[in-house]
């Protein structure tokens, strides 16, 4: 499996070297992240592969010779938790709202008898992934956090915050010491991205812009730099200009989608770009029509006014 060093004191890592799967799921892109402090381990979600979140954790702790004080979830969808039995050790860290929404989904999608159905889709494709949903074995966090949780140890801290946007629950993990922000789903690498809130997705990213960070550990994909929130922003700038033009002409949607000036996605050609974890969407194209109507009903209200 690879890892990613990506400071002395942040290693992370993703499944993607597993037997490559036709499906490209979310599990074998999201990004598991070990934040060192002084005297302990602060891991950042844990993905659905069982032996991988517990190889990846022996792994740091020898490295690092210390032990695993915390996990911390970015948010509760199934991609990013159903390893958690690996840390049920330690204190496993989640937004109010994560929560919320983590016990009511036990009982819907992640209850064990959906799960056991869930796995069957995966059966035929990823033997293993199948088995490890069968048998996660989910509970709820013993921590939960209204908006921000730190952890510190001597002049270290990691920080927990809760932003919203990809699920209302969702938060950013913030290592100041190493310039290092794990964003979550909020920010993807190897797809497009999935923030549709339209302004409230732009504040977030401005906010970032300003955050002294170098690092950035997206929801799935690769470790990139600052530059790429800078890249997001430029294209969302571009591509809210272009709309905007568009919507004063009365230029359909399918008219805008076929359009030579349609503004290129800088990320699609990144070794490891899907149009989305299912073979069946396309992010890229459901942003797009996300903000044409958005700006549309904008345009719309701004006219009877
Ligand atoms: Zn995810």
């Amino acid at each position: 499996m690879p890892y990613f060093e990506v400071t002395e004191n942040v290693v992370v890592a993703n499944a993607t070297n597993r037997k490559i799967s036709k499906i490209n799921n979310a599990a074998q892109t999201i990004v598991i992240s070990c934040l060192a402090l002084p005297d302990s381990l602060v891991f950042v979600d844990c993905g659905v592969y069982l032996d991988f979140a517990e190889k990846f954790r022996k792994d740091m702790e020898k490295k690092f010779q210390r032990k695993t004080s915390h996990l911390i979830l970015t948010h509760t969808h199934w991609d990013h938790i159903l390893a958690m039995k690996i840390f049920k050790d330690v204190d496993i860290v989640v937004s109010k709202k994560g929560l919320a929404s983590l016990k009511k989904n036990l009982k819907g999608y992640m209850s064990p008898e959906e799960l056991l159905e869930y796995a069957e889709q995966y059966a035929a494709e990823d033997s293993v992934l199948a088995n490890d949903i069968r048998n996660a074995d989910l509970f709820l966090p013993n921590v939960s956090v209204k908006d921000e949780f730190r952890i510190n140890s001597g002049e270290h801290e990691i920080l927990f915050k809760v932003i919203g946007n990809h699920t209302a629950g969702s938060a950013h993990v913030y290592y100041p010491q190493e310039k290092t922000l794990c964003a979550g789903d909020n920010i993807l690498e190897c797809y497009p991205q999935l923030l549709n809130s339209n302004w409230k997705t732009m504040d977030l990213l401005h906010s970032w812009e300003e955050m002294d960070i170098e690092h950035v550990i997206p929801g799935h994909g690769k470790p990139i730099t600052k530059e790429y929130i800078t890249n997001i922003l430029f294209y969302y700038d571009k591509l809210i200009a272009f709309l905007k033009e568009q919507i004063r002409h009365n230029t359909s949607l399918k008219n805008v989608l076929k359009h030579l000036e349609l503004p290129e996605y800088f990320g699609t050609t990144q070794t490891d770009w899907h149009h989305a974890c299912r073979p069946e969407a396309n992010w890229l194209i459901t942003g797009i029509e996300g903000w044409y109507k958005f700006l549309k009903k904008k345009e719309k209200e701004s006219t009877k006014k």
